[in-house]
């Protein structure tokens, strides 16, 4: 099988205009071309559409995953593709890729093997630049702060607590922990600072979530940067910023157009991260492609513990939206690591491993169907090395409870390989049954609603806040924020907070280490563990093999 690139440079593109124009029915003045392969469809044409019926919405998620992922993105293309294989009409909504793993360790995110979107070089490097606006959105910020304390500071910021980071969409840790303003008072006041990866600014979790660009400005307005010195919290807007970053953010604002390597559509807008915000692309792209295609298949960053349930309870509670069933990606050899297999030795792994790790699968369909709702789907990742011995087995347990498998075979077939996934999913949807949930009220005080995911989702024993994180929630409680939904950072390795903690565990302890406010996005981060938010590169990073060759083709992506 040839590389992920080495397929996506050998298909034919399409032109995206005429592709675009032919199946979706839309006026050709809709769509600005980036090139021949790209376009935004532009927001002013979007009201337009909102008398149309919405398609069905269905979500990829996963069992946990190991390191390299276990094929959400995959399978989405390749479920998006399998529907239109078999006659339907469906469009893909997908994140952004990040610079940081593209050049770091985990390689692009435009799917893999014959389920990939294209052009898939422009995708995961500059794309159509709304990284490159996004960040300057965020240090426009970062400058008119520092700027306001150098005139005189008359909000009266207090410097040492500022929470407002600067960000790069790099892997570089050796900006984690800076000092900036050095060098005398023509520089300003020195202070400690540092950067975030971009998917990591909240500017990044606004966009996703904003619904028009008057929703934009006025969350990007709500942003608290830090606080006075007796803890009045200080808004971008007194800052005067949310406009200026507004504009900055105008185009990036509307959703990206691109195709599948089987010349189908998707939209691939906005790229949170998916443990201190969402994980999910954007709401805009999300409900604009409900109202052009019959079927609309999303990802949601991470295993189902954390994409699932952000998903649920960020995202479709804030936007309204109902999806129709979760497909459930599984993989022989994510399961057998959970059983206790070693990952790094593929010989040392056995059947019995895979039926121990069973219980992980287990685990997750429960949490879709019992917490949100949503029938779901399983649908086995087929890697070459699987055997007929180990698929039977994942089918059996499924069968066992109720749940639909499929074996999917899209990676190396393309969407034939993910037709009959296509089948079983449009029959769920036509089926109906789900009944699309919350895990929490509105009104339940921000600690238990942590402490509601940790029970049910998690199914920990105890949630244990450390003493400062349980002052500031009181503290966001009593200032008005209590509302707001939770967003839980924590390992994607284990539904426990602890990475080791393979398979199905419970009655683990969560400890609540920091939390954070995130205004403008209109969540409430709540930091389990150790998260990074500005990761580093590997010793052999994937930047040391990719190359540009005289004629501008591009070598080593993945
Ligand atoms: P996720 O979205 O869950 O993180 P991806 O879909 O991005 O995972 O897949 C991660 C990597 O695994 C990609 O490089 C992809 O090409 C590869 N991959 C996915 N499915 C398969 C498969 N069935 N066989 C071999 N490689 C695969
Ligand atoms: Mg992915």
């Amino acid at each position: 099988m040839p590389t992920d690139i080495e397929i996506a440079q050998a298909a034919t593109l399409q032109k995206i205009l005429p592709l675009a124009q032919r199946t979706l029915d839309l006026p050709e003045e809709a769509l600005s071309p980036y090139g021949h392969y790209k376009a935004k469809l532009g927001l002013e044409h979007l009201p337009a559409l909102s008398g149309r019926k919405n398609g069905h919405l269905i979500l990829v998620t996963a069992i946990s995953p190991t390191p390299p992922g276990e094929g959400k993105t995959t399978t989405t293309v390749g479920l998006g593709d399998g529907l239109n294989h078999i006659g339907k009409k469906a469009m893909i909504c997908l994140r952004e890729p990040s610079l940081g793993p593209c050049f770091g360790m985990k390689g692009g995110a435009a799917g893999g093997g014959r389920a990939q979107i294209v052009p898939m070089e422009d995708i995961n490097l500059h794309f159509t630049g709304d990284f490159h606006a996004i960040a300057l959105a965020n240090n426009l910020l970062a400058a008119l702060i520092d700027n306001h304390i150098h005139h005189g500071n008359a909000l009266g910021i207090d410097v040492r607590r500022i929470s407002w980071r600067r960000v790069v969409d790099m892997n570089d840790r050796a900006l984690r922990d800076i000092t900036v303003a050095l060098g005398g008072p023509g520089n300003g006041y020195p202070r400690q600072d540092g950067f975030d990866i971009v998917v990591a600014s909240e500017v990044m979790a606004i966009l996703c979530l904003a619904t028009s660009l008057e929703d934009l400005k006025r969350r990007l307005g709500n942003i608290v940067i830090g606080s006075t010195a007796d803890k009045r919290p200080v808004t971008a807007r007194e800052l005067k910023a949310d406009g200026a970053m507004a504009a900055l953010l105008k185009d990036a604002l509307a959703p990206n157009l691109v195709q599948t390597l089987e010349g189908n559509l998707a939209f691939v807008h906005g790229g949170p991260f998916a443990n201190i915000a969402h994980g999910c692309n954007s709401v805009i792209a999300t409900q604009t492609a409900l109202k052009l295609a019959d079927y609309v298949v999303t990802e949601a960053g991470f295993g189902a513990d954390l994409g699932a349930e952000k998903f649920m309870d960020i995202k479709c509670r804030k936007a309204g939206l109902q999806p129709s069933c979760a497909v459930i990606v599984a993989t022989v050899r994510a399961l057998k690591y959970h059983g206790g297999a070693d990952a790094k030795k593929p010989g040392s792994d056995t059947l019995q491993a895979l039926e121990i790790g069973l219980a992980n699968l287990g685990r997750h369909i429960e949490n879709v169907h019992q917490h949100y709702g949503l029938p779901a789907i399983v649908s086995i990742n087929r890697f070459d090395a699987d055997t007929a011995e180990e698929i039977a087995l994942i089918e059996a347990y499924c069968q066992a409870r109720g749940v639909r498998c499929v074996l999917a075979t899209h990676w190396a077939e393309g969407g034939a390989g993910a037709a009959e996934l296509a089948r079983a999913v449009v029959a769920q949807c036509e089926q109906g049954g789900a009944c699309a949930a919350s895990l929490y009220e509105d009104a339940l005080p921000l600690a238990d609603k942590i402490r509601a995911i940790a029970s049910k989702v998690y199914r920990a024993g105890e949630v244990v806040f450390e003493p400062k994180a349980d002052a500031q929630l009181q503290d966001w409680q009593n200032a008005g924020w209590g509302q707001l939904p939770v967003c839980i950072a924590k390992t994607q390795y284990s539904f426990s907070s602890d990475a080791s903690l393979r398979g199905a565990p419970e009655g683990h302890v969560l400890r609540v280490r920091e939390v954070r406010l995130a205004a403008g996005a209109e969540f409430v981060v709540a930091i389990c563990g150790d998260i990074m938010t500005m990761p580093g590169l590997p010793k052999v990073p994937s930047a040391e093999r990719i190359d540009v060759d005289a004629q501008g083709r591009i070598s080593g992506l993945f």
